[in-house]
């Protein structure tokens, strides 16, 4: 696994001047984007943030500036997504690291040369990092599976396999997009509590939940298993990840075989890939409760207990049709924090392959919608508004139970410790669309 090293030192500057003491994208970050020029019909390429700049990776491996796999990873980098530089591997995605951090930083002899491989963010259109080759769900919150449970379960809130098996569904890869997706409100089968059959109409609970999403790495084949002590090197990095959800249509289809066609009409991701080396400050201790099961021997290792957990703040917006119009700020829902994670994404890739499924370069893991132990820490409106019994009542005066057509929901996340250069993810904004009838 990748510790501290030189690449997250406090002290490094980058000649990059907005990169210094930028809250998303100082040189101690150096995520993954793949970009182009916004409005053009230019080449999709890899990119790196560095400030308010891109650094444009096709330009980059042009210079040869880099030797061996440093060149190899920069080449990878440029292409049009990122599975190939995924697939590397730790090992050589570290160089690659290492290589950029020198290159940007204050004292590089490259700095007129990359001065020509800047383009700037607001200059900027993301298409999706990689191909998604696979999609997966986890329920990594004991917070949200607890409330979920008591409003879909009254009496059975918690299944008694949650604290012993990840858990999570297949999901689809096809309805992922990146930032700045729209898309039409479902249209499906609900019922309700006291009819006898159902309805099919636009769904009328539809929501949104917070979650991370997990970029495998480095592959396996059919039958190999990635142990728990292995598995970090698997993970090629994160992403934020909006999971909308149709709340009715998911109660009426989700047993016995789970969630369906209520999750898999949109699920939107962030732009930009934030490596697992740049996480590496902000890795913590992982513990469970003395009197929980503790997890089983292949889901333990010193390493997992020692950081496997992620000190990750989560923030969560909503700005309506009327407070667009009004040009009013989006209004915070919740914030939440992923080390509240029952799970660590090396449990989730260990427990993934250990029936000996294969993992392949640019497959998403969700963590599950991340809601905090207070009820203000919420990932989801299903919480926030108690199954839509509480309405929430927004700065403007409009109330919200479920999303209405025009939402926008924006979610932030961002690291911070004592002695390291806080970091960010970006953003990640969808927006719903009337139903298509
Ligand atoms: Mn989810």
């Amino acid at each position: 696994m990748t510790m501290v090293n030189e690449t997250h030192d406090p002290a490094r500057k980058s000649w990059v001047s907005s990169a210094n003491g930028h809250s998303q994208f100082p040189i101690q970050n150096l995520p993954f984007a793949i970009f182009r020029e916004a409005g053009s019909n230019g080449i999709w390429r890899g990119g790196v943030a560095i400030g308010e700049q891109i650094l444009d990776m096709a330009k980059v491996v042009k210079l040869n500036l880099f030797i061996g796999d440093a060149q190899t990873a920069a080449q990878a980098a440029a292409q049009s997504s990122l599975n190939t530089l995924m697939g590397l591997g730790a090992k050589t995605n570290s160089t690659l690291r290492s290589a950029l951090s020198n290159a940007l930083s204050e004292e590089s002899a490259d700095q007129s040369a990359l001065e020509n491989c800047l383009v700037a963010q607001s200059d900027a259109q993301y298409a999706l990092p990689c191909q998604v080759t696979d999609y997966t769900d986890f329920y990594t919150s004991i917070h949200h599976a607890t409330a979920v449970g008591s409003l879909f379960r009254p009496d059975n809130p918690l299944l008694p396999n949650y604290k012993w098996v990840p858990i999570g569904y297949h999901g689809r890869s096809s309805s992922i997009g990146v930032s700045g997706q729209t898309f039409p409100r479902p249209v499906g089968q609900t019922k309700k509590p006291d009819a006898c059959t159902p309805d099919f109409a636009p769904c009328q609970r539809l929501d949104y939940e917070l979650e991370m999403g997990v970029f495998i790495g480095q592959g396996t084949q059919l039958g190999q298993r990635i142990d728990i002590s292995n598995a970090q090197e698997h993970i090629f990095g994160m992403c934020i990840l909006n999971d909308w959800s149709a709340r009715d249509i998911q109660a009426w289809e989700y047993q016995p075989l789970g969630p369906f066609l209520a999750k898999n009409f949109a699920s939107t991701i962030s732009p930009w890939v934030v490596t697992a080396q740049a996480l590496a400050p902000f890795r913590h201790q992982f513990s469970r409760p003395k009197t929980d099961p503790q997890p089983l021997t292949y889901l333990t290792s010193e390493e997992n207990s020692q950081y496997g957990n992620l000190d990750i703040n989560l923030s969560c917006f909503i700005q309506t049709e009327n407070m667009r119009q009004a040009k009013q700020a989006a209004q915070q829902l919740s914030e939440s924090n992923f080390k509240h994670a029952y799970w660590t994404p090396a449990q989730l890739v260990t427990h993934h392959s250990v029936n000996g499924c294969p993992m392949t370069p640019g497959d998403l893991l969700g963590s599950g919608t991340q809601s905090g132990p207070e009820a203000d820490e919420a990932g989801s409106l299903l919480e926030l508004t108690q199954g839509g019994k509480k309405s929430l009542i927004l700065d403007n005066g409009e109330t919200r139970t479920f999303l209405q057509d025009g939402d926008t929901i924006i979610m932030r996340a961002h690291c911070s410790r004592d002695g390291a250069v806080s970091i960010g993810f970006g953003e990640v904004v969808g927006t719903v669309l009337p139903a298509l009838l």
